[in-house]
């Protein structure tokens, strides 16, 4: 199984769900919110080859944490991915728009100075303006979209782009969700928890819980739940091979 995109470091035990996702054998996309929060949270999966941790800076707290740039730069040698990053155009943060389009530009010129990266993308009622962001910046590296919610337009625009896409239940809980995973090109998709801010029924979603994306993805695509998972799998070495080498590479993610 494969979570592209969860918070290990905020979960209420973070070390027992990093142990549980190792046990489970689980690839993981450990993303993080601040730069200042990537040393503690690489160091939860230092022992966990199938884990990486990739340096962020949430748009929305890009306003508070903006003065961690010059951080984000100094790490970003050490890891092939970038996240969580993106755009919020939440009206209750309609006045951090402009500091988290410069943070957001600023990271995806580091990153094509830095020789690309894997990016996951936060968009929500931002997609456009994150879409013209990224076409600005081609040599950032493979964006994968996490938790998309924009328009159908907006979708083919992303895909036109080359955008991959990371869904989760909750995105697929909801019919719209579920025809805009449909949607999209299915050698472009991976699983996402976007635990513990994502919830179904009420209840943080954990890493494990992407089985149940894989098989609403398995249901969607008319395949068995075991091609399902031999396809995202092969997502997501296809992904992998196209990041560039870092010290730390290995074969496993
Ligand atoms: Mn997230």
């Amino acid at each position: 199984m494969i979570d592209l995109h969860a918070h290990l470091d905020l979960y209420p035990d973070p070390i027992a769900t990093t142990k549980e996702c190792v046990e489970r054998n689980l690839f993981v996309l450990s993303v993080t919110t601040t730069p200042s929060a990537w040393s503690g949270t690489a160091a939860l999966a230092k022992d966990a080859p199938r884990i990486r941790t990739a340096i962020g800076l949430h748009p929305q707290i890009a306003q508070e944490r903006h003065g961690e740039l010059a951080l984000f730069d100094e790490l970003l040698p050490q890891s092939r991915y970038v996240g969580e990053i993106g755009l919020d155009g939440g009206s209750e943060l309609k006045n951090t728009w402009e500091v988290q389009r410069r943070v957001f530009d600023e990271i995806l010129r580091m990153c094509g100075a830095a020789g690309g990266r894997i990016l996951t993308i936060h968009s929500r009622r931002a997609a456009t303006p994150v879409l013209e962001c990224l076409a600005s910046r081609e040599d950032a590296g493979v964006a994968v979209l996490h938790w998309f919610s924009g328009s159908q337009r907006e979708l083919q625009r992303a895909i036109d782009q080359g955008c991959w896409f990371s869904v989760g239940p909750a995105m697929l809980a909801s019919e719209k969700g579920r025809a805009m995973a449909a949607a999209m090109p299915p050698d472009r998709i991976l699983t996402e928890s976007d635990g513990p801010f994502a919830q179904v029924d009420g209840r943080s979603l954990v890493p494990w819980d992407t089985a149940i994306a894989e098989r609403a993805l398995a249901e969607i695509w008319g395949v068995t739940a075991a091609e399902a998972q031999q396809r995202l799998l092969g997502n997501l070495r296809r992904l992998v091979s196209l990041a560039a080498p870092s010290p730390r590479s290995s074969n496993d993610l």
